[in-house]
This record gives structure tokens, sequence and C-alpha cells, in this order.
């Protein structure tokens, strides 16, 4: 019961500290009763060494308190964290001796301290306990709010130096790719009116400025999402016909890499989605199968289950480890090194909130150098025959190789 010495585990343990431990343990045992644990402490060095771990308060017998020891409690309690205010229970009795007369003036200076003077009841004391248990409880509400702002800054710190830099990277392929044009126009050069260097050039103004209007994409989702701004207009889609479209405008980037795509899309599977914020995880989806990919296949998938239009796109490059799996899904969560692969960590949270928003879910199956398979479920919802025909021609491009 409340005399045995339960672990400090638990935040709301009250320390008690009295000089004769049959005091102590009477306390105690009166707390259990009303479940609350306590730790007898035999002196108030003993509850220094206490104080940083979690408990619920203090209870402290006056004549535990020596004009040395109390130098130490009020240095102890003025050195707390900015978020706590230790609750202190101080018994006292009606004559008190010279050296202990200060000592409920001195502690309160930097204390948060109730005094009950002796005799009191017991009901009293219980009180006085559940109110210190309750204003704890708060303060440590209050540091774990801390923790996360703490958190949240360090992220968005991170964010932005990461952001900056992502930015940075097509600007400055644009800024030489420019002053290169301008310096072989000033020196008369031909060549750049050459054709195929003119649509080189473009293609790459072209990808720098989708890279660009990606990122910047992203950020603008962030905030709406943070402002519960990002919104979801459905209308009745095919699925196979919207990976189609995506498929065509990501067949340059995957043939640049060399990769070869496979698909096998059921042109029958229909429902109310954001046709826009689909594609967006769709291209997301490519995007990374691009990206970490290691130019190996990618097989895309469009098929039916009773209650959902099913999308599978599988890679067989890197792979994700069972620990990271979930954690991807969350803002600014990446499972590689940025200096290995740039990313902001921001597209499969998008897409998330995008499928859910959608009453859908997205997940990963993957593993370490093997690869990984993304699946978007999306709700089938009203069946509507006439739209599952597809409006574009679902054959693709020669890297596009479909059964
Ligand atoms: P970013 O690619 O910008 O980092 P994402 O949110 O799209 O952001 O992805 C989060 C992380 O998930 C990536 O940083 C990467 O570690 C991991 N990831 C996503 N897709 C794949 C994939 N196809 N294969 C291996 N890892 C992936």
């Amino acid at each position: 019961m409340g005399s045995a010495v339960p672990s400090l585990e638990n935040s709301e343990t009250i320390l008690i500290v009295a000089p004769t431990g049959q005091d102590g343990h009477l306390a105690a045992t009166l707390l259990a009763k009303s479940n609350i644990e306590a730790l007898v402490l035999r002196s108030v060095a003993e509850l220094c060494d206490h104080l940083d771990k979690p408990h619920g308060g203090v209870i402290i017998a006056e004549e535990a308190i020596t004009r040395e020891n109390s130098e130490l409690l009020k240095q102890k309690i003025a050195s707390q964290e900015a978020w706590s205010d230790v609750p202190l229970i101080l018994l006292t009795s009606p004559r008190r001796s010279n050296e202990s007369e200060n000592i409920p003036q001195q502690l309160s200076v930097s204390g948060n301290i109730s005094i009950l003077e002796r005799p009191f009841r017991l009901v009293t004391l219980l009180r006085a306990v559940k109110v210190a248990i309750r204003a704890r409880r708060r303060q440590y509400q209050v540091r774990e709010l801390l923790k996360h702002q703490e958190r949240a800054l360090q992220q968005r710190d991170e964010f932005l130096s990461i952001a900056s830099h992502e930015l940075k990277t097509p600007i400055t392929t644009l800024k030489l790719q420019s002053q290169l044009t301008k310096t072989l126009l000033s020196k008369g050069d031909k060549s750049v009116y050459q054709p195929e260097r003119i649509d080189k050039l473009i293609g790459s103004i072209e990808r720098q400025t989708e890279r660009l209007a990606r990122l910047v994409d992203d950020m603008l989702d962030i905030s709406r999402l943070d402002n519960k701004k990002l919104r979801i207009t459905p209308e009745d889609c095919n699925l196979s016909e919207i990976v189609t479209q995506v498929l065509d405008t990501f067949a340059q980037q995957f043939q640049a890499v060399g990769c070869v795509v496979s698909s096998r899309l059921d042109p029958q599977i229909c429902g109310s989605w954001d046709r826009y914020r689909i594609e967006q995880v769709i291209a997301n989806l490519f995007t990374n199968s691009i990206k970490y990919g290691a130019r190996n296949p990618v097989r895309v998938e469009v098929s039916r289950e009773p209650l959902f239009a099913v999308l599978k796109v599988t890679d067989k490059g890197l792979g994700i480890s069972k620990e990271d799996q979930e954690r991807i899904f969350h803002r600014f969560e990446r499972a590689v090194s940025k200096d290995n692969i740039s990313g902001l960590g921001l597209g499969l949270f998008i897409a998330k909130e995008i499928i859910e928003m959608h009453k859908g879910f997205i997940s990963v199956d993957s593993e370490i150098d093997k690869g990984s398979t993304f699946t978007v479920r999306l709700p089938i919802g009203v069946r509507d025959e006439r739209l599952c025909e597809p409006n574009v021609n679902l054959d693709l491009s020669t890297h596009i190789a479909q059964e």
C-alpha cells in the first residue's frame, strides 16, 4: 500500500518528507486510501535528489527543515525549469522553535506553498494534496506544450533552411542557363539558334519552373492545411483516365532517368473525387518512384475492390525500413538524408491529407533495397456507368509498357 516504496514513474506520486518515519508512513497510508501514491523520504537532501523526477507535489514536516537545508531547498526550488512550480504542503506546529520560525516565509519566497497547522483534519490534508496534484498536472501539460512548441520551431527552422536550398537549386540552374545564352549571343555564336539547342533549353527551363512551381504549391498547401483552408471539390472522374494523363506528363521524366513504366489500368473505375488533387497525389507518387526508384522499372495498377478504387505504384528502388514506414506520412519526415536525395518531406503528408479528405486511405508496403508499393484506396460511392468511358487514349508512349 502507501508505505511500500513506489517507483517515481508515476508523475502524481506525492513526496513526503518526515524525519520520523512513522509520521510519513501514516500519511502515505492515508493517501493510499484515496488511491494516491506516496514516497516517504527521510531528509530534505533526499527530497532535493527527487525533485527533478516526476512527482505530484511535496508534503514536508516543518521539523525536517533546518537553517542549512532550507537554503538548499530554496536553491533547488529556485532552479526549477520555467514550467515547474512544485506545490509544497508544509506541516507546521503552533509552538515553533526559534530556528523554524521563519521557514514558511522563507520558502514561500520561491515556492508554491500551502501551510497546514497541526492539528489538522485528515480531510484538509487530502484536499490540499488533491489541489497540489491538479496544479502539478497542469504544469506537466505546460511542459508538454512547451516541448511541442520547441519541436515545431526546430522543424520550422529546418524546413526554412531546406526549402531555401530547394528553391535555390532550380533558380541557380535557370540563372546559369540565361547567363550562358547571353554570353553566346553577345559573342555572335550562331549555335544558340540551332533548333535542338533551343528545344533542350526550353525543356530544361520547363523542368526547373515546374520544380519551382511544385515546391511553392507544396508550401502553399501546408499553409492551407494548417489554416484548414485546403478544400476538395469532388467531380465525377475515371481513375485510369487521371492516371494516364499524369503518366503522359511524366513520360519524359521517366525516360530521362531510363525508367521503364508498365501499367495495368482497369478503365471502369469511377468515383466522385477532386481531379486536381488526385492528380497531385499521383504526381507525388511518380516523382518519388523516380527519386527513390533507383532507375528500376515502375509498375502502376488501377483496380477495384468492393468499396474502393485502388491505385498501386510499385518501384524496385531503395525501399523504406519498417520503423520509417509510418513516419514518412508525417510532415517534414524523411527516411533519407538530405545530402543524398533532395526533398522537403511534405509530399506524402499532403497526399495523406488529400486522400483522407476523400475518406480514403494511403499506405506503403516496403522492404529496404527491394522497393516499395504505395497503395491509395478511394471510396467508389455512387457509380454512373456513363462516367466510365475514358476520355483519353490509354495507349501510352514507348517508355510506358501497358498490358
Ligand atoms: P520528399 O520526397 O520531398 O522527401 P515525401 O513526403 O514525398 O517527401 O516523402 C517522404 C520520405 O519518404 C522521403 O524523403 C523518402 O525517404 C521516403 N519515400 C517516399 N517515397 C519513397 C519510395 N518510393 N521509395 C523509398 N522511399 C520513399
